[in-house]
C-alpha cells in the first residue's frame, strides 16, 4: 500500500500492506506492536478516534493513507494525533 497527502503517496515503512491482511492479522500485529508501548490511550479515547477513522475518506482497509499507520495502532497511542486534525 502507498499513502500520502495531496495526491502524493508513500508506503508504510514498517508494516505490510493492510489490503493483503485480514482484520484478525492486522489486530494481532497491532497487539504485538502495542505490547512495547507504555503511553496508551484509554479504551474510550481509542474507540472515539477509531469511530472518526471509520468515516474518513483517507482510511484504506485498516491503514491511514495520510500517515501510513494502521489506524488501530495510531489511535491507541496517547500522544498521537490525526494527520487531518480529526482527532
Ligand atoms: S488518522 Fe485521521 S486521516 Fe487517518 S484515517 Fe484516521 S481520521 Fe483519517
Amino acid at each position: 500500500m502507498t499513502t500520502g497527502t495531496a495526491g502524493a503517496t508513500r508506503p508504510c515503512r514498517r508494516c505490510p500492506s493492510s489490503e493483503d491482511r485480514s482484520l484478525e492479522a492486522v489486530r494481532a500485529a497491532v497487539r504485538e506492536q502495542l505490547s512495547w508501548e507504555v503511553d496508551l490511550a484509554s479504551d474510550e479515547v481509542r474507540d472515539a478516534r477509531l469511530d472518526l477513522c471509520r468515516r474518513c475518506p483517507d482510511l484504506a482497509a485498516h491503514t491511514c493513507r495520510r500517515c501510513g499507520c494502521y489506524v488501530e495502532f495510531r489511535a491507541s497511542l496517547l500522544d498521537k494525533t490525526c494527520p487531518r486534525g480529526s482527532w
